[in-house]
């Protein structure tokens, strides 16, 4: 499918025009009825809404760019009104995000200016995480918040960890239709290396000629003509895009990833963890009729247990 609009994640890559070669790796998602669905179980105020709508674009786009079995979380920590934004992916594209935040006073304090995501969460960290479910590897990566959206986050640890040249930009909006959001990603490909190595989260550095990186100037100067509008545009194919932004670097583009609505809680993981409790833990969890009310906090989903028949 290439006209599709929300709620999938788009690969592509860029030649240089007239090259075959790719030279320049692409991600763009846009998210909606997934996210709108997350998000209204939610019901988050707005503000952290918001942030979240970011985070889920920003976990797409980045697990896209890994081969994996198992599960890639996005986690922002905070001092300021938002503690956590947190969201995971596995590689089936199933989502799910939540986020833990102060008061509504220190909320409210918060609503004043442009740059939404320094003055909610203060000084923090974002952390991004591969849990490999088969081999039980864990692959983690680690950078300060800095910059207004969280895709500028993961900018810097792209640069921190000096991997090749990586532009991540994230936008989220509400709109008549529920929150809208999207990532777009760039990062550059090394020539000599034909195949993408994407089992892990770190690649290696590599030279880069003097067209790859022309190429990539280029590509950088597009993108900073994207405008917020065209992103989060709920008719217009990604696809589109990603010819009307980068149509005269060669674009190609690659089959779309599906990003679903969909959380991985379980009444067996709840057993499992109401086992792992000790009886007097689970009875101070109990109402008086021994009955005991487990609720996801990703998917809100509540479960009854009856702990006299546990
Ligand atoms: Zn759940």
């Amino acid at each position: 499918m290439m006209n599709e609009v929300s709620d999938v994640v788009l690969p592509f890559y860029l030649t240089g025009e007239g090259a075959t070669a790719p030279r320049i790796r692409g991600r763009i998602a846009r998210l909606h009825h997934a996210q709108d669905a997350i998000l209204s179980r939610h019901d988050y105020p707005d503000i952290v809404a918001g942030l979240c709508a970011e985070t889920m674009a920003l976990t797409s786009v980045l697990s896209s760019m890994m081969s994996f079995e198992g599960v890639f979380t996005v986690q922002a920590k905070g001092d300021g009104a938002v503690k956590t934004l947190m969201s995971d992916m596995t590689q089936d594209g199933d989502m799910r995000c939540y986020a833990a935040f102060g008061d509504d006073e220190m909320l409210q304090s918060a609503y004043q200016g442009p740059a939404l995501l320094p003055r909610l969460a203060g000084s923090g960290y974002m952390a991004f995480t591969v849990d490999h479910q088969v081999t039980k590897r864990r692959y983690q990566g680690i950078v300060e918040l800095d910059g207004p959206h969280l895709g500028d986050a993961a900018t810097a640890w792209y640069k921190n960890s000096e991997q090749l040249s990586t532009l991540v930009m994230t936008i989220a909006e509400k709109t008549a239709d529920g929150w809208v959001s999207s990532a777009l990603l760039l990062q550059q490909i090394a020539v000599s290396g034909g195949k993408n190595d994407e089992d892990d989260l770190y690649k290696q550095p590599e030279e880069l000629d003097a067209e790859s990186l022309d190429l990539w100037h280029t590509a950088m100067t597009l993108c900073s003509s994207v405008k917020t509008d065209e992103l989060l545009d709920k008719n217009l194919p990604l696809a589109d895009l990603v010819y009307r932004l980068f149509n005269s670097l060669g674009p190609h583009i690659q089959p779309t990833r599906p990003i679903t609505d969909k959380c991985r809680c379980s009444p067996q993981k709840v057993e499992v963890m109401l086992d792992g409790l000790s009886e007097e833990q689970r009875a101070s969890l109990a109402d008086d009729n021994g009955q005991l009310v487990v609720s996801c906090e990703f998917c809100k989903t509540d479960r009854t247990f009856d702990l006299t028949a546990l």
